[in-house]
């Protein structure tokens, strides 16, 4: 474990000290860790064979010397997941989600702190201050505790209470400053100066950075076992895309030095081109990057609801960033704080996944480039998820999600044998707000993950009686039988095609009034679009509608 402190600004290299901030020669806060690549080249490859998948498995590429097992929380390790649903919506099949809500304190900040608190208990270092917009105090708080660390976490009072709460669960000293974030870090290093403390220095935390680059490791052994080794003959697979939201750019920082030191020890050929989104409130980056500026201008004032992306000062982040993006094909995108609830929505219904708003930003982010022809069809794509979901649930829901069921009050005597009578008991209440007549839909598809798709994002929100036809001649038969509201309609069939359905049902005047929404994968010619006009409501092309638009339309149908 053998490494040194490279000054990225004049080159000088010396070993480590957390509490050494500078450079000594130049006094640059710019420096990284290097390893010995060209030994770990031929001894990686060995030694990560014989070990479990977690983020201590890179051990010889972080700068800790001797790590200690017990303050250990099981992280790094996340899985990696395919995107089945918005891979079938988006007609993109290689979209992977990075699982890092599955980190000890359920977002990525928990590499950072469990290589961070790792080296300041090897350097005997027991306080320290981290200024946060709220996952990182709690990540540091969960990981401190355990190595007897006390830690000043000084936060905005626009962190949401439950993350402040979860803060000083963990025991640490919460400092609540009404304040942007930016002028919670100047009072945050202030403190830290005038007692002494050691204290996080976001993007320029040398074990911060490393902490972060083992998810580009991870997603790249990932890729390998789950869509097998490049054809290039390479170790391991790189992905098209790494997409992240960002706030002061420490997450990309480390991913793009871990996927460079893969490609320098020869492990990989590419380097993935990372996406990183921003929200529009708080975009200086993108707005540098749009108007192809070398420095980016702080935005004072944020403006928005996700207080996980409100930084308003990227500093020399910005420009590192810039040149890595213009080198590999990485580009800044923003979206609205509604852009990101709408996905985050989107998420938890079509992949069970549910995200906080900042992650949510990435994924409005991945909808974006997809739609506007820059992430490709064809492209493999790792979008990073994390943190809690919990502050934007009721912005992201609005009303009406929950159903009130009143029970009887049950007496005193009763007790749960005995049966509740008739018109009694939760059945019974729960009978009084099921009507029993919900809109029925047909949906008409020969490949089960269409209908299963289009089923699930009927049941997400709603409520239809579905049912399911796998070709025309069934359907023909389906829709005579249950007299559907809706007939959700696929074209390419065997036997009998789409069209022959439309031809049948529109010439026998009980079907001819059924709204058809026709699902297809087919691009049309111009005979064939005519041919469906005034036979159809909507056509929604497949691969190229999200789950929201396509209840929109089946709600705009069905009265
Ligand atoms: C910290 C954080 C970000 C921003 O990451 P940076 O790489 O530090 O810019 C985005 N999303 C979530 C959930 C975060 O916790
Ligand atoms: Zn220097």
């Amino acid at each position: 474990m053998s490494f040194l402190i490279e000054c990225i600004d004049c080159g000088h290299t010396t070993g480590y000290n957390p509490s050494e901030f500078n450079c000594p020669r130049c006094r640059s806060q710019w420096r990284r860790a290097v390893y010995d690549y060209e030994k770990l080249a031929i001894t990686l490859p060995d030694l990560l064979a014989k070990r479990p998948f977690d983020l201590w498995r890179y051990i010889e590429l972080l700068p800790i010397h001797k790590p200690v097992p017990s303050l250990r929380m099981g992280e790094g390790g996340t899985p990696l997941i395919q995107a089945i649903n918005l891979g079938m919506m988006l007609g993109c099949p290689n979209i992977f989600i990075k699982d890092e809500r599955q980190g000890p304190s359920a977002s990525f900040k928990d590499r950072q702190a469990a290589v961070t608190i790792a080296a300041l208990k090897e350097a005997g270092i027991t306080e320290m201050v981290a200024a946060s917009t709220g996952n990182v105090a709690i990540s540091y708080s969960a990981f401190a505790a355990r190595a007897g660390i006390k830690l000043w976490a000084f936060v905005t009072s626009l962190v949401p209470a439950v993350k402040m709460r979860e803060i000083a669960l963990y025991g640490s000293q919460v400092i609540k400053v009404t304040g942007s974030y930016d002028q919670v870090k100047k009072i945050a290093a202030e403190f830290a100066e005038q007692r002494g403390l050691y204290h996080d220095m976001g993007a320029r935390t040398i074990t911060s950075v490393d902490g972060m680059k083992t998810i580009a490791y991870e997603i790249a052994e990932q890729l390998t076992d789950q869509l097998g080794q490049p054809e290039d003959g390479s170790r391991w697979r790189t992905p098209t895309w790494y997409v992240q939201a960002i706030s002061g750019g420490l997450g990309p920082i480390g991913i793009s030095k871990g996927f460079h030191e893969m490609q320098q020890m020869g492990f990989t050929s590419h380097i993935p081109a990372i996406a990183a989104i921003q929200a529009d409130g708080c975009a200086p980056m993108v707005h540098a990057w749009k108007q192809n500026q070398e420095e980016a201008s702080a935005v004072i004032n944020p403006k928005t609801h996700i207080e996980t992306l409100a930084t308003g000062t990227p500093g020399r982040a910005y420009p590192l960033l810039r040149k890595e993006f213009k080198e590999n094909k990485g580009l800044f995108e923003s979206v609205t704080d509604e852009e990101a609830f709408r996905a985050m929505h989107v998420l938890a219904k079509m992949e069970g996944i549910s995200a906080e708003p900042a992650s949510a930003a990435a994924f409005a982010g991945l909808f974006k480039l997809i739609r506007a022809g820059i992430i490709k069809h064809n492209d493999t794509v790792v979008v990073n998820c994390t943190g809690h979901t919990m502050p934007a649930e009721p912005l992201v829901l609005g009303s009406g999600w929950a159903r009130n069921v009143v029970l009887p009050q049950e007496s005193e005597t009763s007790n749960s044998a005995v049966t509740p009578k008739e018109g009694e008991g939760l059945l019974a209440a729960l009978s009084r707000v099921a009507p029993d007549r919900f809109p029925r839909v047909a949906i008409v598809d020969d490949t089960a993950d269409a209908r299963r798709l289009i089923r699930r994002i009927l049941q997400s929100q709603g409520e239809y009686t579905i049912f399911e036809a796998t070709n025309g001649r069934e359907a023909l038969e389906l829709v005579k039988r249950e007299h559907p509201d809706l007939l959700i309609l696929d074209l390419m069939m065997p036997e009998m095609d789409g069209f022959a359905v439309l031809d049948a049902l529109k010439n026998d005047p009980n079907t001819a009034n059924i709204p058809v929404i026709v699902s297809t994968a087919k691009e049309l010619t111009k005979d064939e679009k005519n041919l469906l006009q005034g036979q159809i409501q909507a056509l929604m092309q497949k691969g190229d509608f999200m789950s929201d638009e396509f209840l929109e339309e089946v709600k705009s149908l069905i009265r």
